[in-house]
């Protein structure tokens, strides 16, 4: 194995380090639009701007409980009751010595009133009067501006926004956010034995299962796959899906045909159309026969055949990329966990990524996986553990890398 950076005429048929394929996919520049969605549309995008809130959040002194307001310096007398409060009202009395407010969750606290005593902390002293019962009181008043101030900044941009970024984008009037474009990723399957998933396999068939394992991958992160269905195994057939492909898609995924047999058409068939390879075999298990290029401002990844290695090069190779085209700096949720057994290998000439669930001690077990096709393996893994090459065993206890699926 050599490093990429050793070749001053790159030749992509020779196998390069994984992390040399982090960096040759990392360093390639992408294009990003940017357009304004609705709110209500725009979860799972990344927002494109800095926003700043419009308002003080709280807007007013607003009452955290149902209960009285009043003065602290008020709590040892008998309080008349002057005004009731719903949320929404503006107070119309002013709170004088010896008097309170009936006040609900969520209204406007009157300026003379400095807490708020708690309904389950009063009793009644007579008609139109409370007295405090309880020993102490907090203040219970949400002061206006303590959790954004007018002109501050609310998100930056950059957040790929989840729900509660949503919320904050709602509480600072931002009903339109500026978003990254939503990149779009046709997603091609290969091979002559290969059956879409309502067909009943017979005697040579194989049920598609990448297709909609890398559409669900897609679309999970926020991207929007689009699937060109199942393309047969020749030099003519790889070829024009690739082509049509090509026009109109910011990222094209194929899988299956980028091995070694008879069949594999999918590296010549991309270079006919004009895409540049970068690398087109990478020590890593799974997923060695990993093709990346690029054509303009496509980019194209053909990934193995096998679904545990379609899976595993998506998370670790294609995810980062994706990111990065819709404006986000994509940190893979990694960790160092402790072993719960004893593994070990027998060739670790590669980097390999297994399929691994945690014990009831938080311990890292690798899953029962017998190779890249056992997608049931996959189903019940929590995480992928990293063993770096050169690493043939690993002892119960030892810190491991792990990354969370
Ligand atoms: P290939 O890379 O085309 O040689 O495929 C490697 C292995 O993955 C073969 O056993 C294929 O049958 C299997 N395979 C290829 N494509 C798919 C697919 N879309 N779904 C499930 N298995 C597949
Ligand atoms: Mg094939």
């Amino acid at each position: 194995m050599k490093s990429y950076e050793a070749f001053a005429e790159f030749k992509p048929d020779i196998m390069i380090a994984f992390e040399e394929a982090l960096k040759i996919i990392a360093r390639e520049p992408v294009r990003l639009g940017t357009e304004n969605r609705l709110l209500h549309d725009a979860c799972g995008m990344v927002l494109a701007e800095d926003v700043f809130s419009d308002t003080d959040m709280p807007p007013f002194n607003k009452s955290a409980m149902d209960g009285f307001a009043c003065r602290r310096s008020d709590l040892d007398s008998r309080l008349e009751i002057i005004e009731t409060i719903s949320a929404g009202d503006i107070p119309q009395k002013r709170i004088g010595k010896g008097q309170c407010s009936r006040i609900m969750t969520g209204a406007r606290v009157p300026d003379e009133a400095d807490c708020v005593v708690m309904v389950e902390h009063t009793e009644a002293d007579g008609e139109g009067y409370i007295r405090f019962s309880g020993i102490k009181t907090a203040v219970n008043i949400a002061l206006r501006g303590e959790d954004i101030k007018k002109g501050d900044l609310a998100l930056p941009g950059g957040t790929l926004l989840k729900p509660q970024h949503i919320a904050i984008l709602a509480s600072v009037g931002c009903t339109r956010p500026k978003v990254y474009r939503q990149p779009g990723v046709a997603v091609l399957t290969t091979g002559d034995e290969i059956v879409e998933p309502h067909i009943k396999p017979s005697g040579t068939h194989i049920r598609n299962s990448n297709g909609p394992q890398l559409v669900a991958q897609i679309n999970g992160m926020g991207a929007v796959a689009g699937y060109r269905g199942i393309v047969g195994d020749t030099p003519e057939i790889t070829g024009s899906a690739i082509e049509k492909a090509l026009s109109g898609s910011d990222m094209i995924i194929l899988t299956g045909g980028v091995s070694m047999g008879d069949f594999d058409f999918v590296p010549s068939a991309l270079q006919e159309n004009g895409v540049t390879l970068f690398f087109e075999k990478v020590a890593v298990k799974p997923g060695r026969p990993t093709v990346f290029g690029r054509k303009g401002d496509v980019f194209v990844f053909g990934l193995p055949g096998n679904p545990v290695s379609s899976f595993i090069i998506f998370e670790l190779m294609v995810k980062p990329l994706l990111y990065r085209m819709m404006g986000y700096n994509f940190k893979a949720p990694a960790m160092k966990l402790p072993m719960g057994m004893d593994f070990s290998r027998r060739k670790a000439d590669r980097i390999a990524w297994t399929p691994v669930y945690l014990n009831n001690d938080g311990e890292i077990m690798p899953a029962d996986y017998h190779g890249s096709a056992h997608i049931h393996a996959l189903g019940g893994a929590w995480g992928l553990m990293g063993m770096p090459e050169g690493v043939f065993a690993y002892k119960k206890g030892d810190l491991v890398d792990v990354r969370q699926i």
